[in-house]
């Protein structure tokens, strides 16, 4: 039984393999009637994305995932319901996607050194749109035989401490609570278990996301498990903040975080759609009966 509400899911405007139209399709063949588009840095999937929503019934939440750089290490803040058009969000996002060119560019040298022949040229090659991101030199190295799979890639080349990890320099935390403010949108901080922080550094992010202003967690996530969801759902309860839902969808080759193959948000947390803002969009089905109801 799929989710009727993703948000959280990437196209080929940043890291994902379907381009924004097909992305929607799949949503809707899966019974997804609310999905947001949050592609890394960039806003540029949403206008194909919004098309084909219009003709697939689906109700699309313009969103983004923003870099973050927070006491050194790097965390994800998804903005919901954001006005595309803002100039503080595009802006911002026009630096990171710069800090992103830079950071490729030196992790192509690094992987260069590391076996990877022509690594800058063939991942080019790889990138549809202004993006370029880890998971791109994942694919390159899988094509070349030195992974077996896109996880084996980052395990062995591309997490820190290996061969081709750069740690890059992204916008602060409050800047980007702020823009995603600005832009009249939700900032949700993306799957707070999946970074792996030591609990002591990850409350203490937390509660550093919530004094900047911050709105949810993202408490169910693509192949997060059941204690996971719950121990997210404790810190939500606890900071005062509410809940979001979203697969992470990135490729077809991923069943678990295929688009809207993700559990209900759990009882005591206030969905981010009750926080108002994305009400208007997501009217039509978003209520929590549905949300339990099969699909
Ligand atoms: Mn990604
Ligand atoms: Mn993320
Ligand atoms: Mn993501």
């Amino acid at each position: 039984m799929n989710s009727p509400i993703d948000l959280h899911a990437h196209s080929t405007a940043s890291d994902g393999v379907l381009p924004p139209a097909d992305l929607v399709a799949r949503a809707a063949e899966r019974g997804v009637r609310v999905l947001a588009l949050t592609d890394h840095d960039t806003t540029d999937g949403l206008p194909a994305a919004r098309r084909s929503a219009q003709l697939k019934g689906v109700t699309l939440i313009s969103g983004v995932e923003v870099s973050v750089t927070w006491a050194g290490r790097t965390l994800h803040i998804v903005g919901l319901g954001v006005d595309a058009e803002n100039a503080s969000l595009q802006r911002g996002l026009t630096k990171i996607r710069l800090a992103r060119v830079q950071r490729a560019r030196e992790m192509a040298r690094l992987l260069e050194r590391a076996g990877l022949d022509g690594a800058w040229d063939n991942v080019c090659t790889l990138v549809q749109g202004d993006v370029v991101g880890r998971a791109h030199y994942a694919r390159l190295l899988v094509l070349r035989g030195l992974a077996a799979d896109p996880s084996e890639a980052f395990r062995r080349y591309l997490s820190r401490g290996r061969p081709g990890y750069v740690q890059a320099q992204w916008a602060g935390l409050d800047e980007v609570v702020s823009w995603v403010h600005q832009a009249g949108g939700l900032a949700v901080l993306a799957h707070p278990l999946q970074y792996r922080y030591p609990r002591a550094f990850l409350r203490r992010m937390l509660t550093a996301f919530a004094a900047a202003g911050g709105d949810a967690l993202e408490i169910v996530t693509g192949g997060g498990t059941a204690e996971q969801t719950s121990t997210a759902a404790a810190y939500a309860r606890r900071l005062g903040l509410a809940g979001s839902l979203g697969s992470d969808f990135h490729t077809v080759h991923s069943p678990w975080n295929d688009i809207g193959n993700i559990r209900p948000l759990p009882q005591g947390v206030v969905p981010i759609w009750e926080r108002g803002v994305l009400l208007p969009q997501a009217a039509p089905v978003a209520s929590a009966d549905e949300l339990d109801a099969p699909s």
